[in-house]
């Protein structure tokens, strides 16, 4: 029974896809017989709880029917992930297993933390009498939150090409590692037409949820930015950061320091930052702090045209005939207001 309770709390591991494929459950099983009418309502409020709270939820695991149907509702929750078909809700539920089994990780052995570490094949070494966990520089860089502070390689210790990291550090660098999986997992898989059939009314209900509140977020003033007038560049990582994309440490620099120049205030930043999948506010304002220079010494200016494409952030297939004429994305934003008024 102990086992299966482990299975049911990372229905992610080889050993329960093995358990799921062992019991020979088919699809269609899965997806039309009464037994698992519950594991079905379970694989909904995964995504449910995922997308409203970041983080698929707690259920009862004492009996082994618990377990089975907590099992069995993680498969079916990608198939409906899939159906859903929005990228930013695939990011928010991937990011909502994905912190569900770091809250999980925290409370294991450091033992059991290297065996999953083992399924995602970091190269780790364990001293068991010193409890000092090392990573190899190239999993970490890989998978840690570099953009904050206390996980830049600079504030940490290299050991011949090992990084000490603690056991929590190890757990959040899984929750990373299997948030990248499940996100492109799912960004490969096609909808499975008897999935949308039998789930269509669900599906519905979670894409209406997915717009309205993307409505919400895109028709709330903040401050005085106008959105609609922002050069492609910003448009590009403000959406990617919105999607819960990859945004080179760059592009957060760029998009910050280029609202900071236009007197937005540091709430009206993290507000627009916010809306990511996997927004944390503390480190956020951290990092919007520094670059505004609340609290640093420097007040960093947005970098223009030219270093943005030699950094690779502009999308040189989004530029308009207004960027062929400028050579500061603030310039863009200064001669759209212009634009603007002299329409008036
Ligand atoms: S040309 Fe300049 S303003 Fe236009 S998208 Fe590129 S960096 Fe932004």
């Amino acid at each position: 029974m102990e086992e299966l309770v482990t299975l049911s709390k990372y229905p992610f591991l080889n050993e329960t896809k093995q358990y799921v494929k062992d019991n020979n459950l088919s699809v269609i099983e899965l997806l039309d017989d009464p037994l698992y009418e519950r594991a079905r309502a379970i694989g909904v409020e995964r995504l449910e709880n995922a997308f409203k709270d970041r983080d698929v939820g707690n259920r009862s695991l004492v009996s082994e029917s618990d377990c089975i149907m907590e099992i069995l509702s993680y498969p079916i929750a990608r198939m409906i992930a899939v159906c859903v078909d929005d990228n930013y809700f695939i990011r928010r539920y991937a990011l909502g297993e994905a912190v569900h089994a770091y809250k999980n990780l925290i409370n294991e052995s450091t033992n059991f933390l290297l065996e999953i570490a083992q399924e995602f094949k970091f190269n780790i070494k364990y001293e068991e009498e010193t409890n000092k966990i090392r990573i190899y520089f190239k999993d970490y860089l890989r998978n840690a939150p570099t953009h904050y502070k206390e996980w830049k390689m600079i504030n940490r210790t290299m050991e011949k090409g090992f990084l000490h990291i603690k056991h929590k550090e190890l757990a959040r660098i899984i929750q990373e590692a299997l948030r990248t999986r499940i996100n492109s997992e799912l960004d490969m898989r096609d909808c499975n037409k008897s999935v949308y059939d039998i789930f269509s009314s669900d599906i519905k209900r979670i894409q209406n949820t997915v717009i309205t509140y993307r409505k919400k977020i895109q028709v709330e003033p903040i401050g005085k930015l106008d959105l609609k007038k922002l050069p492609p560049c910003m448009k590009h990582i403000l959406s990617s950061i919105q999607a819960g994309e990859n945004v080179p440490h760059m592009g957060r620099f760029a998009l910050v320091s280029f609202l900071n120049s236009l007197k937005l205030k540091t709430n009206d930043i993290l507000k627009l930052l916010s809306t990511a999948p996997d927004y944390e506010e503390e480190k956020s304002r951290y990092q919007v702090e520094h670059i505004t220079g609340s609290i640093s010494s420097t007040s960093y200016k947005p970098p223009g045209c030219e270093k943005m494409r030699t950094y690779g952030i502009c999308p040189v297939d989004q530029i308009d005939n207004l960027c062929r004429k400028k050579r500061h994305p603030l310039s863009y934003y200064i001669a759209k207001w212009g634009e603007e008024k002299s329409k008036k």
